[in-house]
């Protein structure tokens, strides 16, 4: 194997309040190979931050900023995303008894605020933002899907990237939003592709992605990406969506553990260097900017 093999994570968390923090994970991700990692923030309560609106969501990008220099200080490239995750609205909704006009107007304020900070190069987008991923009520799904929309104006306006969570159920899932990209009027679909990232997508997904020109990733763990490696174009990247949840370890599979997935997987001859530079550096160097390493 050879010294020059690189490896990114294109979606993940870090939590120094309950889990290990990026300092630590930094550390480990370089020791094994790692150069870059894309931080998303987690939810309020996550950081076991007592909830207080909006400046709850204030104090996490606060907390997400400080993430990203340590992993920074440990070696890593960085890309830095807040938003406002859909299952935080039935958290809001459930345990805070918020209203959900409240919750509506809560999540497009701070898609707002986070969007602002995206204009002025602090945060690299927005993220994550989306629809849930299981079963819940109709309105909840459209306070989701109203926030989306605002995130997706922001990628219209400000040029800002957006880490999508959807229900990755199907085609469909696809198609909404390239409805919603058509009602926003902006010619072709080129500029949001540029955009836009279709987090934690199925193998079958990410396919339908790339065929359409959009950017994806593909969670990290040895038996998919075994499937993907063999049945995929490298036209997609791969994340760990690590929560660094000391109740739930190493799900959803731990930034080091991945990239030695993906060595196994080049030893067994499944995968080649050339396959791995491709979803490891081209395709991250594309989408966030970065200079290669
Ligand atoms: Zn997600
Ligand atoms: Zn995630």
């Amino acid at each position: 194997m050879t010294e020059n093999l690189v490896f990114s994570d294109a979606h993940t968390h870090t939590n120094p309040v309950r889990g290990l923090g990026a300092a630590k994970i930094a550390e480990r991700f370089k020791k094994e190979g790692g150069w870059f990692m894309a931080l998303v923030s987690l939810s309020p309560w996550s950081y076991a931050l007592e909830f207080n609106g909006f400046k709850s969501y204030e104090n996490v990008i606060e907390i997400l900023l400080r993430e990203c220099k340590s992993a920074e200080e440990a070696g890593i490239k960085v890309a830095c995303f807040s938003g406002f995750h859909p299952a935080d609205i039935d958290t809001l909704i459930d345990r805070y008894k918020m209203d959900p006009i409240e919750v509506l107007n809560l999540g497009l304020k701070v898609i707002d605020y986070v969007a602002d900070l995206c204009k002025n190069e602090v945060l690299d987008g927005i993220g994550e933002v989306g629809r849930q991923h299981y079963k819940t009520s109709a309105e909840r799904v459209i306070i989701s899907e109203l926030i989306l929309r605002r995130a997706l104006e922001y990628v219209k306006d400000y040029g800002c990237k957006v880490h999508l969570h959807l229900e990755n159920e199907g085609p469909i899932t696809i198609e909404l939003v390239l409805k919603e990209i058509e009602t926003l009027e902006v010619n072709g679909t080129s500029k949001f592709a540029e955009k836009l990232l279709f987090h934690h997508f199925k193998p079958s997904l990410v396919k339908e992605a790339y065929q359409r020109g959009f950017s994806s990733t593909l969670p990290g763990l040895p038996r998919v990406l075994e499937y993907a490696f063999k049945e995929l174009e490298p036209k997609y990247m791969i994340e760990s969506d690590h929560i660094d949840d000391p109740a739930r370890p190493g799900s959803v599979i731990y930034p080091w553990e991945m990239i030695r997935g993906e060595k196994m997987l080049l030893r067994r001859g499944v995968v080649s260097e050339d396959y791995l530079y491709k979803v490891n550096v081209d395709n991250v160097v594309k989408f966030y900017g970065v200079k290669e390493p």
